[in-house]
């Protein structure tokens, strides 16, 4: 007899994810099944359920639905060992194939030989089921960070893309940002807030935030935001007259529109980093005197395992924190639909088990 659990289910691109019953997992050999305790509700889910055509990404509906979890070990497969039942993890949630040089750094979000990963270029969530049912079978015990005692899974699901994800893009520019520079933050949404924790944390660049949205500029503010403002014409202006007509160092675009990419390269300093962090699926064209003279233009995927533990360090120091609205597993429909309508602010988590729940 399948026992079966409730799961956030998308069944086909181009539809709403829908809940529904499925079996539920058992751990194989080095697998583990952790018993979700929270599963960020991501603005990418939006897009992964209503703007890809079938062929765009290397796998396929249906799966469960949350790439951000965190949750209790319950069940652990032969061959694993360091593990416990109960023990609070965050899974980190890019699944590679663990054997390639990127792989064995922890960098899975690229991994170099996808056909031998549990799916190319995915994970849970991302093509295998996610995290938005009670239980996630975690196909290699490597994927679990264990949390600290301060941090709870409810904190930590956001954060292994919310908080890695800006940690990754804030990180590789690190040697840019000294003392005296100045970092423009554009999008203040779920990755937004917190690269403007991260930045207060880990620099003492000045913080600038563009966003549309009076209440996500509160939220920077908050956050610690040196200046805020809301896009315009002349936000490129007002950012080049802050920075002594320099430009700023470094500008990570979290939407990636045409337009927030065009006010990001008329915004960057000579020399500067240009990261588009969001995809948003805007085009910027880099041409000899289309962008600031040796500014670097780069993408960023998400993060790696070494850095989810540093981040949860942060976390733990009490230098980051996520604003969190929870919802339970019956109302996960409710959070995708509150995300659509742009009615979240921070990060909207569905929390299957509020505590560990021993079988
Ligand atoms: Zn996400
Ligand atoms: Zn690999």
């Amino acid at each position: 007899m399948t026992t079966t659990m409730p799961a956030l289910r998308l069944t086909a691109w181009g539809s709403d994810a829908t809940l529904a019953d499925v079996p539920r997992p058992t751990a194989g050999l080095g697998q583990v099944i952790v018993q979700v305790g929270g599963a960020g509700a991501c603005h990418s889910d939006l897009h992964l359920m209503h703007d890809f055509a079938p062929g765009t990404l290397p796998w396929n509906p249906p799966f469960t639905l949350g790439h951000e979890n965190a949750g209790w070990v319950y069940e652990i497969g032969a061959g694993v060992s360091g593990l416990e039942p109960g023990q609070p993890v965050a899974v980190v949630g890019a699944w590679g194939c663990g054997r390639c040089l990127h792989c064995r750094a922890g960098l899975e979000t690229y991994c170099e030989d996808p056909a031998s990963a549990p799916v190319p270029g995915g994970g849970g969530g991302l093509g295998l089921d996610g995290g938005m049912a009670e239980y996630l079978l975690v196909p290699d015990a490597r994927h679990l960070v264990p949390l600290p005692d301060s941090v709870t899974p409810v904190m930590a699901a956001p954060l292994t893309d919310a908080a890695l994800t800006p940690y990754h893009a804030v990180r590789r520019s690190l040697p840019k940002l000294i003392p005296g520079s100045t970092a423009v933050v554009i999008g203040a949404g779920g990755l937004g807030h917190l690269a403007v924790q991260i930045l207060g944390a880990v620099t003492a660049a000045r913080v600038v935030v563009v966003d549309p949205k009076q209440d996500a500029l509160e939220l920077a503010k908050s956050s610690g935001a040196d200046v805020v403002m809301t896009p315009g014409p002349d936000t490129a202006a007002q950012i080049r007259a802050l920075t002594g007509d320099r430009g700023a160092d470094v500008v990570l675009d979290f939407v990636g529109s045409d337009q927030t990419l065009a006010t990001a390269a008329a915004s960057t300093r000579q020399t500067g980093d240009l990261t588009i962090v969001g995809i948003g699926g805007g085009t910027l064209p880099v041409s000899f005197f289309g962008v600031p003279y040796e500014v670097s233009v780069q993408t960023t995927y998400w993060g790696n395992r070494a850095e989810l533990v540093e981040v949860f360090t942060l976390v733990e120091q009490g230098l980051i924190t996520a604003d969190i609205t929870t919802y339970p597993l019956a109302e996960a429909p409710a959070a995708y639909a509150a995300l659509a309508a742009g009615k979240v602010l921070g990060r909207a988590v569905v929390v299957p088990f509020r505590e560990y729940t021993p079988a």
